[in-house]
């Protein structure tokens, strides 16, 4: 069967990764959670003082950049994708609120953006990838055979990640978190490079009334209809 690139975009805590990863497990596609690559950026800046009072040492990331190892790998008793930098786990760090305050500042930076990339067009040379992020229909994979754009209120978006941040650390704040997601897509839809917004040949998906069962279906009915065209 042919392969293609499947692009996931779409505004914060909408659900892309959930979708996409279901996706990639059931047709035997590779998932590539490119927030996590940003977030592992942000988290690195913040444990070697690149982010000092809020502020982003730039010079001090450019050179350090190039020595950041970004890996994927699959937890074998969850069957889960989890990030590694420089050979570390550091999947549960890298959804703190403390990485998502300042992950939309660190992925305004172009030389930042351009690595990522660089990285994220590599893995798709081969095809049968499910990619989700922001700027993957539009920029990274402008080809890409199908592209879905999803959306939702942001208070739905809000209460979804509070539900997964309480089950994974215990606590978490609503408003904190409805103020973040507010935030971080005001900041990557207003940003010079790669904004976030929907390709022109994205199909769009709001999600806010559909059970994950509802758009995972979606996803895989949009899929078999693109490779079987
Ligand atoms: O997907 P997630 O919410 O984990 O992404 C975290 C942040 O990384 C986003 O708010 C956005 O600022 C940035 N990002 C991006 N481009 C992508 C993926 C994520 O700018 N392709």
């Amino acid at each position: 069967m042919k392969k293609i690139i499947i692009a996931i975009d779409g505004l914060s805590s909408c659900g892309k990764s959930t979708m996409a990863r279901q996706l990639a497990n059931q047709i035997g596609y590779i998932y590539i959670d490119t927030g996590a690559m940003y977030r592992a950026v942000t988290l690195y800046s913040l444990e070697n003082n690149l982010i000092v009072d809020g502020k982003i040492d730039e010079e001090g990331l450019k050179k350090a950049l190039p020595s950041l190892v970004i890996e994927f790998k699959i937890n074998e008793e969850t069957s889960l994708p989890e990030t590694y930098l420089n050979g570390v786990n550091v999947e549960k760090k890298i959804r703190s609120m403390h990485v998502s305050k300042y992950v939309s500042p660190i992925a305004v930076l172009g030389f930042v953006r351009e690595a990522m990339v660089n990285q994220q067009q590599a893995m798709g040379k081969k095809k049968g990838l499910v990619m989700d992020g922001r700027d993957i229909g539009t920029t990274v994979f402008p080809d890409a055979e199908l592209k879905v754009f999803v959306q939702a209120s942001a208070e739905v978006r809000a209460k979804r990640r509070f539900d997964e941040l309480k089950a994974k650390q215990g606590e978490a704040d609503y408003n904190e978190i409805l103020a973040n997601v507010v935030q971080r897509d005001d900041i990557d839809m207003n940003r010079a490079i790669s904004p976030l917004r929907p390709a022109e040949d994205a199909l769009i998906l709001d999600n806010s009334e559909l059970t994950i069962d509802e758009q995972n279906q979606w996803l895989i009915d949009k899929y078999k209809e693109v490779i079987s065209a």
